[in-house]
C-alpha cells in the first residue's frame, strides 16, 4: 500500500501542494505517514522515511486520531513552529491529511533558524535542513488549500487504495484538471507589463493581451524559479535587474534591514556607486502598514548634488509583518497599478529571499563551528612553556586582533596581573594600563565590554601610541560562574571596529578558552595541593570531583547559549579478570595506558577524567551527538589497537548529550550509564548513544 504510493508518477496531491507552496502529507490510522508531497525540508529531517520523531509523534503522529475524534478539521502548530490544517480523507479506508507545514508567524521562522544554527536541530547538515523551508504570511492560502484538500481527497484516497494504473487514467485526468483550476483561481501570479513592449491600447484584442499577460506571467515565474538557485546578494541584484527592465526604471536601490536601519547593498543604474542613507526604521509602522496593504511609501529624497526633493518609493519585503529589506525606486511612477505590481512582486519573492538569507546564516554558522574547532585543535598543541601567551595568540587569531591582553586574577594579591600581551611594543604601555583599567570592570561585571571608538570614552592612550582603530573588545573568562580573568583585544585586522560577530565567536570560544586558562592557572599554582585535588595521580588525568564541577558549569553555559555538548561514560571490558589473570599492578599499568590513549585522542577543550576503578568519564563541550559518536569511535579504536603488555583491552561506551530532556548533570550522567550498560550488554567493545537507545526503545513498542 505505501510502495504504490511512491510509484504513481505525478499525484495530483503532489501536483497541489507543489502550486500551493505548501506540504501535503497523509496519516493513516496508526498514525504513521504514508505519504507526502512537497514536504519541506525541516520535516525531511526531524522523520526520515515518515517515521516520527518522538517531538514530531506529538503533533503530525497524532494528527490522525484528533482529527477523527473531532470528525471535522482540525488546526495545529507544532513543536518547530510550523503551521498545519489536518483534514479527514473520507475513503475505503480512513485517512487524515496534514497540509501546511509552513511557518506562518515571524517568531517562529526566527525561533527555528536559531534552533538550526545553534540548537537543537544544529547536528543536520544545515544547508540541507532549510533546503526548501516555507513562508506565508496568513494563514488563508492554507486553509483554502486545506478544503481543496478535501474535495481532491475522495478520489485520491480511492486511488490510493485501491486503483491500479492503468485504470487511473480518466480519474487522473479529472482530477488533475480540478487541480488546475484551483491553481488557477488560487495561485497568485503578479500580473507583470513588459513597457518595452508596445502600450496596452484599447484596441488590443483580448485574445492577444491574453497572450501577452501569460508570456509575462511565464516569464515570471522562470525568473521566480530562478531565485532560489542563487544567494542572497545575486537574487537582490536580479530582482532590481528584474524590476528595471520589466519598468524600465534607471535608478533602483536594494536595502536591508541592520539592526534596525536601512542599508543600501545593492543598487541598480545611477544608484549603483551612490551612499544613500534612509531615513526611515524597518519597524516604522507605515512601513509595515504598507507592506501589508501591497503598498509603496513615498518618501522625499534630500541630496546635496540634486538639490530640489525628487519622491521615491520605498517598497518593503517581508515575511510574518516583519520588514527586513526593501526595494526604493528613485525613477517617477506614475501608474498606481504599476506600483502595486511591485508590491505584489516583493511580496511573492519574500519567502523566498528569506531562505536564501537563512542558508547565508547557516553556512556562516557553518564557518562559526569550523573555526571553533580550530581553536580548539590549536589550543591542544600549546606548550605550557609559553602557555599564557599561546592562549593568548590563539583567541587573537580569532579574533583577527592584532593586539591582545590576558589578565589573570590573583587571589592572593587580590588583583589582575598581565599574563601576557601580544602586538605591544616594548614593555606594557599606557594603552595596556588602559585595558587592565578596564579588564577591572568587566571582571567585576562579568559581562564583556565594547567600545567602537576609544578615543571617545576618555580612556584614550597616549599619541604616540598608534593604534589602528579606536575599537576595543574586553571580555570576562569565568568557570564555575567565577570570573578568572580578561583577555581584551585591540586593532581588528581588518580595520574596522569589533561588533556583535566578534562577541559572538568569542563566546563560541570562550569554553575552551576557560577551560585551558583553568587548567594553566592549576598548573602554575605552586601549591601542589591544588593540583593535586584536580587530577587522578594513577592516570594523571583529572578526578571526578573536578568533573562534576565542571560538567555543571558546562551545562549552564550549554542551556545559556544553545551550545551542542556532550558527556560519555567509558568503562573497561573484563577487567576484573585482566586483574585475576596477571594481578593488581598490572592492572594498574593497563589503566594508566588507557588513560594515556583517552588523552591523545581527545581534542584540547575535551575534559577526561578517572570517574572512579576503571570508569572514565569525558566531558566534550561545543560537541554535537554525532561528533561524540565519532570521537567515542575513535577511542574505542585505538585503546583496541593499543598494544597492552599482558592482553588486548577493550573498552564500551555510552555517550549522552545535552538536550530539552537532558539538561541536569545527574541525568546526563546517569543517561549515559544506561547507554554504557546496553554496550556491556550488546557485547562490549562499542559505542552506543542514549538517544540511539530510546529510539530502539520506541521502535519495539511500536511493534
Ligand atoms: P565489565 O565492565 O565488562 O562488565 O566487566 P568488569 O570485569 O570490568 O566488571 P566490573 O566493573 O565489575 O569490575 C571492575 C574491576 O576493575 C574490579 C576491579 O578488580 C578492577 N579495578 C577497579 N579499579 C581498579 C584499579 O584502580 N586498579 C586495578 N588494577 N583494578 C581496578
Ligand atoms: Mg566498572
Ligand atoms: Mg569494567
Amino acid at each position: 500500500m505505501i510502495a504504490t504510493l511512491e510509484n504513481i508518477d505525478k499525484h495530483p496531491i503532489e501536483v497541489m501542494a507543489a502550486e500551493a507552496g505548501l506540504a501535503i502529507a497523509v496519516v493513516d490510522d496508526q498514525g504513521r505517514e504514508i505519504y507526502s508531497a512537497n514536504n519541506n525540508s525541516i520535516c525531511r529531517h526531524l522523520n526520515p522515511g515518515g517515521v516520527f520523531s518522538r517531538a514530531c509523534a506529538e503533533f503530525c503522529g497524532k494528527a490522525f486520531e484528533n482529527t477523527v475524534a473531532a470528525g471535522e478539521t482540525t488546526a495545529f502548530e507544532c513543536h518547530a513552529g510550523l503551521e498545519c490544517r489536518a483534514t479527514i480523507i473520507a475513503g475505503a479506508k480512513p485517512l487524515v491529511a496534514i497540509t501546511g507545514r509552513i511557518f506562518v508567524k515571524g517568531g517562529n521562522y526566527r525561533k527555528a533558524r536559531l534552533r538550526a544554527i545553534s540548537g537543537d536541530w544544529e547536528h543536520f547538515p544545515p544547508s540541507d535542513l532549510f533546503e526548501n523551508v516555507q513562508l506565508a504570511d496568513s494563514v488563508a492560502a492554507l486553509e483554502k488549500t486545506a478544503e481543496a484538500v478535501k474535495h481532491l481527497s475522495l478520489a485520491a484516497n480511492v486511488e490510493i487504495e485501491d486503483l491500479q494504473p492503468e485504470s487511473r487514467s480518466a480519474e487522473t485526468e479529472q482530477i488533475t484538471e480540478m487541480v488546475e483550476q484551483f491553481n488557477r483561481e488560487t495561485v497568485k501570479t503578479p500580473d507583470v507589463v513588459y513597457p518595452d513592449s508596445e502600450p496596452e491600447l484599447s484596441n488590443d484584442p483580448l485574445p492577444r493581451r491574453k497572450e501577452r499577460r501569460m508570456a509575462a506571467a511565464g516569464a515570471w515565474r522562470s525568473f521566480f524559479g530562478s531565485l532560489l538557485q542563487s544567494d542572497y546578494a545575486k537574487a537582490s541584484d536580479s530582482i532590481l535587474g528584474f524590476i528595471a527592465r520589466q519598468y524600465g526604471f534607471a535608478s533602483l536601490i536594494w536595502l536591508e534591514k541592520k539592526e534596525n536601519r536601512f542599508a543600501k547593498t545593492a543598487g541598480f543604474g545611477e544608484m549603483k556607486k551612490r551612499r544613500m542613507r534612509l531615513g526611515i526604521a524597518p519597524d516604522d509602522p507605515r512601513l509595515i502598514e504598507a507592506m501589508q496593504n501591497y503598498l509603496s511609501l513615498e518618501l522625499g529624497e534630500r541630496s546635496k548634488q540634486q538639490p530640489g526633493s525628487r519622491t521615491m518609493n520605498l517598497f518593503p519585503i517581508g515575511v510574518g509583518g516583519e520588514v527586513s529589506a526593501a526595494i526604493a525606486v528613485l525613477d517617477p511612477i506614475e501608474d498606481e497599478g504599476v506600483k502595486r505590481q511591485i508590491a505584489r512582486i516583493g511580496h511573492s519573492i519574500a519567502p523566498q529571499l528569506e531562505i536564501l538569507r537563512l542558508r547565508g546564516e547557516v553556512s556562516r554558522g557553518d564557518s562559526k563551528s569550523a573555526a571553533v574547532r580550530k581553536f580548539s585543535e590549536s589550543l591542544k598543541q600549546i606548550d605550557t612553556d609559553d602557555l599564557w601567551l599561546n592562549l593568548t595568540q590563539n583567541a587573537a587569531e580569532m579574533l583577527r586582533a592584532e593586539r591582545a591582553s590576558l589578565l589573570i586574577f590573583d587571589d592572593k594579591t587580590d588583583a589582575l596581573a598581565i599574563k601576557a600581551i601580544i602586538g605591544a611594543k616594548g614593555k606594557p604601555g599606557p594603552g595596556e594600563e588602559i585595558g587592565a583599567r578596564v579588564a577591572k570592570h568587566v571582571l567585576a561585571a562579568g559581562e564583556p565590554f565594547a567600545v567602537a571608538d576609544v578615543s571617545k570614552t576618555g580612556l584614550a592612550p597616549e599619541p604616540e601610541r598608534r593604534y589602528k582603530t579606536g575599537s576595543f573588545l574586553s571580555c570576562p573568562v569565568s568557570i564555575s560562574g567565577r570570573s578568572i580573568g580578561v583577555i581584551s583585544f585591540t586593532d581588528r585586522a581588518c580595520g574596522l571596529a569589533f561588533d556583535k560577530g566578534s562577541l559572538d565567536l568569542f563566546q563560541a570560544i570562550a569554553p575552551q578558552l576557560a577551560v585551558a586558562i583553568d587548567r594553566a592557572t592549576l598548573k602554575e599554582k605552586a601549591g601542589k595541593f591544588e593540583q593535586l585535588s584536580v587530577t587522578d595521580e594513577m592516570t594523571g588525568l583529572l578526578n571526578r570531583r573536578y568533573m562534576e564541577a565542571r560538567l555543571l558549569e558546562e551545562i549552564k553555559r550549554s542551556v545559556r547559549h544553545s551550545f551542542p555538548m556532550s558527556f560519555m561514560m567509558l568503562d573497561v571490558d573484563n577487567f576484573k579478570s585482566y586483574n585475576d589473570e596477571h594481578g593488581h599492578p598490572a592492572g594498574d599499568e593497563a589503566l594508566k595506558l588507557v588513560g594515556n590513549v583517552i588523552r591523545e585522542t581527545l581534542r584540547g577543550a575535551d575534559v577526561a577524567a578517572r570517574f572512579g576503578g576503571e570508569e572514565f568519564s569525558i566531558l566534550l563541550p561545543q560537541t554535537t551527538r554525532e561528533e561524540a559518536a565519532a570521537i567515542a569511535e575513535r577511542i574505542r579504536g585505538n585503546i583496541e589497537q593499543t598494544k597492552f603488555p599482558k592482553r588486548r583491552v577493550t573498552t564500551s561506551i555510552g555517550i549522552a548529550s545535552c538536550s530539552a530532556e537532558l539538561c541536569m548533570s545527574a541525568d546526563l550522567v546517569s543517561a549515559a550509564d544506561k547507554a554504557l550498560y546496553e554496550a556491556k550488554r550488546r557485547g562490549r567493545n562499542r559505542v552506543i548513544a542514549f538517544e540511539e537507545l530510546n529510539s530502539v526503545a520506541d521502535g519495539q513498542s511500536q511493534k
